[in-house]
This record gives structure tokens, sequence and C-alpha cells, in this order.
């Protein structure tokens, strides 16, 4: 069996077990959260879904956890409310139009302000930060997550499209940099807290589960017609946008496919995916002696970004409880390779590796604004995939130089043909 051990983030590594293959990596995380002192985190996304639910879970935290930068794009409005209500050292603006409309006076006392991307990834990568949560969405979360990692932080990776696009070379930097990478996404998560029961060699199969979105039974030849609105509502998950698109074209899972590979180093013959209407269970290891692990929770994302923040701690978290005094019903089925194509594109990406992430993603990205706007069918995102993936010029194992370019061209043809 393949070595998972190669992983900056297997948890078995992380509890000092077997995989210690990369224990310089991870001992500086365990020595890390074995203190009790407070941890200073950086937001990276705060306005967003993740962003705002990160705050919550500080807010809870009893002093554990203290907010020390919160980054947004250009939603200066909520980012100036977070500031007064959790007084943060930095926010940081990436939009400079955007930055500009901050009066001297909108700050709070001791709260001060970066503008820029270059500021953010020269903040993100201050000493007195230990986590980084890496929630901005899409492509654009690369570049500030790759200066956590080069500075050798602790990451909670919401984003990820870092992984998608450049896995092997952040693998890479992390255990050069002596960063760490704990992932939020809950299918991972559940991944990541499932592995603690084996060893790397025991592993023979992670499942990813999907919820299978708002489509998951609507007759295949009507999907042509969805509409944004349709597409928007996720039956089980409250999400940024983007995501929730991504979801109902199960396109989502094609990355977090692509994502697992990177994060723990298992082939894609060993990835499967499966349908879950109730998002209960967030996805399962299936051991060498036929045991599966599954981890279950109320679908709430603070608990997966409180476990990224505190790990390998446990703590009281303000999620939502089950009532194990109800039935509760769990449903699983394989995902319909005709009417969600974009899973397939997942696993082919997953295998091939190289490049074919970082296409696949920019021309999803590119897809996706092309439906919400109009200019594109719900089925286009998918079909616009494929072509793009099969006709671009595929390397094995691009720099990222040459990822940035890939993403460029990428989204060029999904331009040229949604105009065509
Ligand atoms: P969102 O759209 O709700 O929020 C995005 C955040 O990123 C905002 O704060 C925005 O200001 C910021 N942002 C956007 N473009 C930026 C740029 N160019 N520079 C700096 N900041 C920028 O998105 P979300 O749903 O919170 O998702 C964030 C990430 O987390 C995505 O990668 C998504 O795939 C991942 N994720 C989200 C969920 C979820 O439940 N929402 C679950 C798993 C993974
Ligand atoms: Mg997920």
């Amino acid at each position: 069996m393949p070595s998972i051990h190669r992983s900056a983030v297997h948890p078995s590594a992380a509890d000092g077990g077997a995989a210690g293959a990369v224990a310089g990596t991870v001992g500086r995380l365990v020595e890390a959260d074995r203190e009790t002192r407070q941890l200073q985190v950086a937001v990276l996304g705060s306005t967003g879904s993740i962003g705002t639910s990160t705050l919550e879970v500080i807010a809870a935290s009893r002093g554990r956890l203290c907010p020390f930068l919160l980054a947004a794009h250009r939603s200066v409005g909520p980012l100036l409310e977070q500031a007064r209500s959790c007084r943060p050292r930095w926010v940081a603006v990436v939009d400079p139009a955007a930055a500009s409309q901050i009066g001297p006076a909108a700050l709070p006392v001791g709260t001060r302000l970066a503008v820029g991307p270059d500021a953010l990834d020269e903040l993100v990568r201050a000493p007195e930060i230990d986590r980084v949560v890496s929630a901005i969405v899409g492509a654009a979360g690369l570049r500030s997550t790759w200066a956590a990692l080069e500075a050798g932080k602790t990451v909670a990776l919401a984003n990820k499209e870092t992984l998608v696009m450049a896995g092997p070379l952040v693998t890479r930097l992390a255990e050069r940099t002596g960063g760490a990478i704990v992932p939020v996404d809950s299918e991972h998560s559940a991944i990541h807290q499932a592995l603690r029961c084996g060893t790397p060699s025991e592993v023979l199969r992670i499942v990813l589960t999907a919820s299978g979105g708002p489509f998951r039974t609507r007759p295949r030849e009507t999907l042509a017609d969805v509409t944004p609105a349709e597409a928007l509502k996720h039956p089980t998950w409250s999400m940024g946008p983007k995501i929730t698109i991504d979801s109902a074209t199960m396109m989502n899972k094609a990355l977090e496919l692509i994502e697992a590979r990177w994060l723990f180093g298992l082939p894609a013959a060993k990835l499967a995916v499966l349908v879950h209407p109730q998002s209960i269970v967030h996805s399962m290891v299936e051991f060498v002696d036929g045991s599966v692990i599954a981890q279950m929770s109320p679908p709430d994302m603070r608990l997966p970004i409180q476990y990224a923040l505190r790990h390998p701690h446990r703590e009281e978290c303000p999620t939502r409880r089950f009532d194990f005094t109800r039935p509760l019903a769990l449903e699983f089925e394989p995902p319909d390779p005709e009417r969600f194509p974009a899973v397939r594109l997942g696993h082919q990406a997953a295998d091939r590796g190289g490049t074919c992430g970082a296409v696949l993603n920019a021309a999803n990205e590119q897809a996706v604004g092309g439906f919400l706007e109009g200019r594109l069918r719900f089925t286009d995102i998918a079909d616009v995939c494929a072509r793009v993936l099969d006709e671009h010029p595929f390397q094995p194992d691009p720099s990222l130089d040459e990822v940035r370019r890939l993403d460029a061209w990428a989204r060029q043809e999904v331009v040229k043909w949604a105009s065509a």
C-alpha cells in the first residue's frame, strides 16, 4: 500500500504515532497545542461564511483564542463591525479602492489598517500569529496561505483551492518550513479525526460523503434549466455562493477529492464518494480489517473550525447536539454519474495530478461566475470544465508560476467557449 506518511497533516503523525516521517513538521504543532497560553489567530476572509463562524468559535473560546488579524476583500462595512466587536490588532482590506472608504476614526483604538494583497502576505508572517484560518474563497486564497506556510505557520485550511491548485508544491513547502495544515473542510476534518484510529498502512480507503445538493433527485433532462436562485438554495448547509453552486453541481466533491489526495497523500484509487443527504456523517475511513470509522455531528462548520484551531484538544463547542431520544435515519447512495459528471472529473484530476487541479479549479470558477451572471447554463459548468481539462497542455510537476499561467489560460478558454 502506498505510504501516506508524506503528508504534513496525517494525524497519527501529529499524535506521535507510526507516521513519524514528518515528526519535525507536526511536532511543533503538538508542542504548541499543549501550551495553555492564548493563541493569536489570523482570519483571512473574516467576513465570509467560514470567517464569521470562526469569529463565533473565537468568541466562545473563553479567551483561549484571540483575533490578531481580520482580512477581507472589499466588504468594509462588515469588517469594521467585526473589528469594533472583537478588537483585533490588525484589519486588512485587499481592495485598495474599498479601503479608501475607511476614515481615520472608523477603526477602534488599538486596531491598525493594512491595505492590498502584498500587505496581507506580509502580515500573515507576523511572529505573534499562532494560527492562520485560510478562508478566502477561490484561487485568490492561495497566495496568503502560501505566505503563512512559508513563515512556518499552522494553517487551518478552509480554502481547498490551495491544495487543489498546488497540492504537491504546498505540502513540500510545509515540510520544508515546519508549517502545518489542519483541514477545516468538514469531510477532511472527519477523515483527519477518523485516521486517528489506525496507522497509515492500515488504511484501505477514504469515503467522502456528499449531500447531493438541491438537485439530487431532480430529473436529469431538466438540469439545463436550473436558475441561479434554485442552485443557491442548499438543503443542509449555509455557505458562501461559490461553494453553494459547487455543491449543486457536485464540483465541490471533485475539488475535495483532489484536496484529499494531497492532504492525506493517498492515490485517487483509494478515494471514493458516497451521497448522504442528511449531512450527518461527514466522511469515513475504511481500514484493512473491514472497520469503517465515521465522524458524525449536526451540519455546523463551527465544529471543524474549532477542531482545526484546537487540535489535538477537544473542547466545548457552540454547536447543536443530537437528540438521541428521537429517531435518526441515515441514508447513503452512490452518486449518479449522469446527473453529476463533475465527480468523474475530480477522480480524473486527482489521479493525473500535475496541472489538472489548477486547470479544473480555474475553469470551474470562471464557469460558476458565468452561470451566476446568466451567460452559462447549469449543465454547461461541468461540460466546459471537462473540455478545458481535456485540452490543457498537461505538465506533471509544474512550478507555482506555471500553475498561475494555466489558471489564467483556463479562465480564458471558458470565456471563449461561453462567447462562441
Ligand atoms: P464566502 O464567499 O462566504 O467568503 C469569502 C471571503 O473571502 C470573504 O471574507 C471575502 O471578503 C474574502 N475574499 C474574497 N476574495 C478575496 C480576495 N481576492 N482577497 C482577499 N479576500 C477575499 O466564502 P465561504 O463560503 O466562507 O468559503 C471560503 C472558503 O472556504 C472557500 O475556499 C470554500 O471552498 C471553503 N469552505 C467553505 C465552507 C462553508 O461552509 N462555507 C465549507 C468548506 C470549505
Ligand atoms: Mg466540504
